[in-house]
C-alpha cells in the first residue's frame, strides 16, 4: 500500500481538479467510498467533487455531505464540464468504464489520469494507478487502507460512518466469507472514531415502506426452488413492481431470500425493466459457484465470484427460459 500512497499523493498534489467517481446506480459501498475519500480530500485540496452516473435509493440518503454530489443525470452539463476540468479522476467500487452508464464517454473523453480503487475481478487498463483487489469485501476497505496509510490523523466521524456504511452492505453486515479479521480491526478503529454503528445500521435496514413489505411478499410468493440443481430463482413483472409503487432500492437484498435456502447455493433474481427494455439479473452463490464467470457468460454481467449481476434483452419469461436451460450444464 505505502508504494501506492507516495504515486497517489503526488497527482494529488499537482492536480488543478480533482472528480470522484463510481458506478451507475450506486450501492452502499460506492457511495461510502466516494463521500469518505471526498471529504478527506476536501482538507488537503480546494477543488474536488463526487459525480455519480445517476441517483440512488433513499435509504442512503442520510449519509454526511452527500448533498454535495453531482449526478451526471440531474446536473449533466455541470458534471460534463467538471470531468472535462478535471485532470485527476478517482474510479471508485467500478474496474471498467462500461460500469458509467451515460458518463462512459465522458471518462472516455476526459484528459486526466484516472486512479482505480476497487475490488471486482478482472480489471480494464485505463488507469495509472490500479489498486484492484478482489479479495477484499468492498472498496470502503481498500479506501481505508489507503486513508490510513496516508494520514491516519484527518480520518474523523464523518469518512469513518461512510467507511462503516460500504463495508457493512458490502459484507452483508459482516456476514460474507470475505469478512476477515482485518475487517473487524478497521471497523473497531471506526467505532472509536465515534461512529454511531447501530444508528448506521438503523438508517439504512430499517427504512421499509409497507409497499416494499408487499413486493417482498410477490417476490416470495414467486420464488421457485429447483431442488435438483441447489438453485433459487424469483421474478418480478414490470405490471407487479407498478401494483406496488416501486422505487429505486426497493428490491435490494430480494435475492438473498432465495439463497437462505437450505440447500441452495445459487439464488437469481430477474427483474423486468420496460422503460430500458431489459430484464436486471443480480446473481448470488455460496461456495464454490462462481457467478462472475456465468453472468459474463450468459448474461453480459459480471461482478464478484459470489455476487454479480447481469442484464437480458429477452422478455422475462425467455429470459428465465434461457437461465433454466443453462443450469443443466453449470449446476
Ligand atoms: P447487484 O446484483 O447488486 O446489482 O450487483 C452485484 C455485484 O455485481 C456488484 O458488485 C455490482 O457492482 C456487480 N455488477 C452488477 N451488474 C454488473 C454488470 O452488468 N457488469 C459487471 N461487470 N458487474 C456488475
Ligand atoms: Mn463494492
Amino acid at each position: 500500500m505505502k508504494e501506492y500512497i507516495s504515486k497517489i499523493e503526488k497527482l494529488v498534489k499537482h492536480a488543478k481538479q480533482i472528480s470522484i467517481t463510481s458506478h451507475k446506480n450506486p450501492d452502499g459501498d460506492a457511495i461510502g467510498s466516494s463521500l469518505s475519500l471526498y471529504l478527506f480530500l476536501k482538507k488537503i485540496h480546494p477543488q474536488v467533487r463526487v459525480i455519480l452516473p445517476n441517483e440512488y435509493p433513499d435509504f442512503l440518503k442520510w449519509l454526511p455531505q452527500q448533498e454535495e454530489i453531482l449526478f451526471f443525470t440531474k446536473h449533466n452539463k455541470e458534471a460534463i464540464n467538471y470531468i472535462d476540468q478535471s485532470d485527476l479522476i478517482f474510479s471508485l467500487d467500478y474496474n471498467d468504464l462500461s460500469r458509467t452508464g451515460d458518463m462512459q464517454t465522458s471518462l472516455e473523453n476526459a484528459n486526466a489520469d484516472f486512479i482505480m480503487i476497487d475490488h471486482h475481478q478482472q480489471p480494464a487498463s485505463y488507469a495509472q494507478i490500479c489498486i484492484s483487489q478482489p479479495e477484499i469485501g468492498s472498496t470502503c476497505e481498500l479506501v481505508y487502507e489507503v486513508l490510513e496509510n496516508w494520514n491516519r490523523e484527518l480520518i474523523n466521524q464523518s469518512i469513518a460512518t461512510c467507511i462503516y456504511t460500504g463495508i457493512m452492505t458490502d459484507s452483508g453486515s459482516f456476514r460474507f466469507p470475505s469478512t476477515t479479521s482485518r475487517t473487524h480491526q478497521i471497523i473497531g478503529h471506526l467505532i472509536d472514531l465515534g461512529v454511531n454503528n447501530a444508528e448506521i445500521h438503523q438508517n439504512t435496514f430499517d427504512t421499509n415502506s409497507y409497499n416494499r413489505l408487499q413486493l417482498l411478499g410477490v417476490a416470495l410468493s414467486n420464488l421457485k426452488f429447483i431442488e435438483e440443481h441447489h438453485t433459487a430463482y424469483i421474478t418480478l413483472s414490470q405490471k407487479e413492481l407498478d401494483q406496488h409503487n416501486f422505487k429505486k432500492g426497493d428490491t435490494e437484498g430480494f435475492v438473498n431470500y432465495g439463497l437462505s435456502l437450505k440447500n441452495v447455493d445459487f439464488a437469481v433474481i430477474f427483474i423486468e425493466n420496460k422503460e430500458e427494455g431489459i430484464i436486471k439479473i443480480s446473481f448470488r452463490s455460496k461456495g464454490d459457484f462462481d457467478v462472475n464467470q456465468y453472468a459474463r457468460k450468459y448474461f453480459s454481467g459480471g461482478g464478484h465470484k459470489n455476487a454479480a449481476g447481469g442484464r437480458s434483452e429477452l422478455s422475462l419469461k425467455d429470459t428465465v427460459q434461457k437461465f433454466l436451460a443453462t443450469l443443466p450444464k453449470e449446476k
